[in-house]
């Protein structure tokens, strides 16, 4: 009696309804204490009063009525209910009574036992509360028309949980919904992952990143120190592993051989000539997720630097070598400049400066340490507030990877690449990538290789022109009118929904 009136079985409305004039209180009783009760329900009074069956009829219609489903359909489900093997079982146990313990409960219908209370038959049609339960052989197709709308998982369920039910509908739909190639292609970009903050180097010019970028149409090359961001930038004359290898060469004949370059992964810095630099200059190369240049980050920012610098110099008709130097000597993050940090001493500029400001001075390497961790710290503490880790990914799963152009497209795990949070991934069509994490969908969706049939695909043609109607996709398919009372609350009417 305490659910509200809508949420009862059909039949116990109506007694509800009738209930509502008195102002009773109900007190449970086991059986053994009432020993006519059950007598004067097996033998029920020959219905021949107009007084007593009055509205029962009304009762019968107004249930069915209010179900947002098309008499076509209704019929539809009626006779599928009628065929199906479980829901006919399921209609005999509401006539007969359910057992007593669930022990005793056939097994055809044991998932429906925890529901055994809401359940109720109007008219030929098994009712949850006012949800149709759906016979097995119409489920695929309700499936597709619960997903019309390509509405995401959770918004597909609460539309079907509004109407329809049946063991294990939820889960179901979240199958439907994962391997729905329309939603997946679409789907919005993944949030960002927690910052991955490189480790602070013991020393100076120990690991350098380097990048390329185009400048006023011409194409220069930058390395930066990740431990004092000292940064060099040069004109390069072409794009070729050898241009950028003799620019870097002249680099580290200056500063010593870094143990670590970090790039990304352009055509230059993956070539074989590379490996070889890499090789017999002795340094480790590591390389970024292809369009994930986030990995590289201190490259891209230095980038955005130099061509700021530049733009100012160029705009202003001043040596953009003097900026430069200028930048080489201003303290950064509030610590010491680049040059102090790199070389132990300030670099003599146009700016006035005393001999003893030029003089050497080494700086203690813990004090540098904790100031930059700090630093970090409080960057990936702002970075991470919208930040949120994906799961990792397992060999041979069914993925699907995000173009540059923002749709996604199926492939298939390999395996962890050497990167972090990186996948080695091979495309539907046999080309082998590494991507990030970030541009990885795990998905439900069959794998091609092993040629599963889709059980929940259905196929039948009226289905496609659900998914494909020729009506105009923007008009919107219910056009709710609003109508408000006098008392300015909006009433909403009753869609009637061809499900
Ligand atoms: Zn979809």
């Amino acid at each position: 009696m305490r659910k509200p009136l809508v949420a009862a079985p059909p039949r116990l409305q109506r007694m509800i309804l009738q209930l509502q004039r008195y102002n009773i209180d109900i007190q449970h009783k086991p059986g053994k204490h009432i020993p006519v009760a059950d007598t004067l329900s097996r033998k029920p009074i020959e219905c021949d009063s107009q007084t007593l069956c009055e509205g029962m009829d009304f009762q019968i219609h107004s249930v069915i009525c209010n179900a947002p489903v098309s008499d076509r359909k209704m019929a539809e489900i009626r006779a599928a209910t009628a065929q199906d093997e479980q829901l006919s079982r399921l209609k005999q146990m509401i006539q007969s009574g359910w057992p007593d313990s669930r022990k005793r409960c056939p097994t055809t219908v044991a998932e429906y036992w925890n529901h055994r209370h809401e359940i109720s038959e109007v008219d030929g049609i098994l009712l949850k509360g006012e949800k149709i339960i759906i016979p097995h052989s119409l489920r695929t197709d309700m499936l597709s028309r619960i997903h019309t709308g390509h509405l995401g998982i959770e918004k597909s369920k609460q539309r079907a949980r509004d109407v329809l039910f049946w063991p294990g509908m939820g889960k179901q739909i979240e199958t439907l919904v994962g391997s729905c190639s329309i939603c997946l292609e679409r789907r919005h970009s993944h949030q960002r992952e927690p910052m991955i903050s490189h480790p602070i180097p013991e020393r100076p010019w120990q690991v350098i990143a380097t990048d390329l970028f185009t400048w006023n149409s011409r194409d220069y090359i930058v390395a930066v120190d990740y431990y004092s961001r000292y940064f060099e930038v040069e004109k390069i004359v072409s794009l070729t592993s050898a241009a950028v290898i003799t620019k870097l060469k002249a680099m580290f004949a200056r500063f010593g051989v870094p143990q670590t370059v970090i790039s990304d992964n352009g055509p230059c810095y993956s070539s074989q000539e590379f490996k070889n630099f890499a090789h017999s200059w002795d340094f480790e190369h590591i390389t970024s997720s292809p369009l994930y240049p986030q990995s590289n980050g201190l490259a891209e920012k230095t980038v955005q630097t130099a061509k700021a610098l530049m733009d100012k110099a160029h705009a202003q008709r001043v040596d953009p070598y003097l900026s430069l130097l200028e930048y080489r000597n201003t303290p950064v993050d509030g610590l010491k400049s680049p040059a102090q940090l790199l070389m132990s001493r300030r670099l003599r500029s146009v700016l006035p400066a005393t001999e003893k400001q030029l003089q050497p001075v080494l700086s203690p390497r813990c004090t540098f340490q904790s100031r930059r961790q700090l630093c970090q710290s409080r960057q990936k503490q702002y970075y991470d507030r919208s930040a949120r880790a994906l799961p990792a990914l397992s060999q041979g799963s069914t993925i699907r990877f995000q173009l540059p152009s923002g749709t996604w497209k199926p492939a298939t795990v390999i395996g962890p690449a050497p990167t972090q949070r990186s996948y080695n991934i091979v495309t539907d069509e046999g080309q082998m990538l590494r991507r990030n994490r970030c541009h990885l969908l795990q998905t439900q969706e069959p794998n091609p290789e092993k040629n599963a049939s889709d059980p929940i695909k259905p196929a039948s043609t009226e289905t496609e022109r659900l998914q494909h109607p020729d009506a105009d996709p923007l008009e919107p398919e219910e056009t709710s009118q609003l109508v408000s009372t006098r008392s300015g609350r909006i009433v909403r009417p009753r869609v009637v929904l061809d499900l």
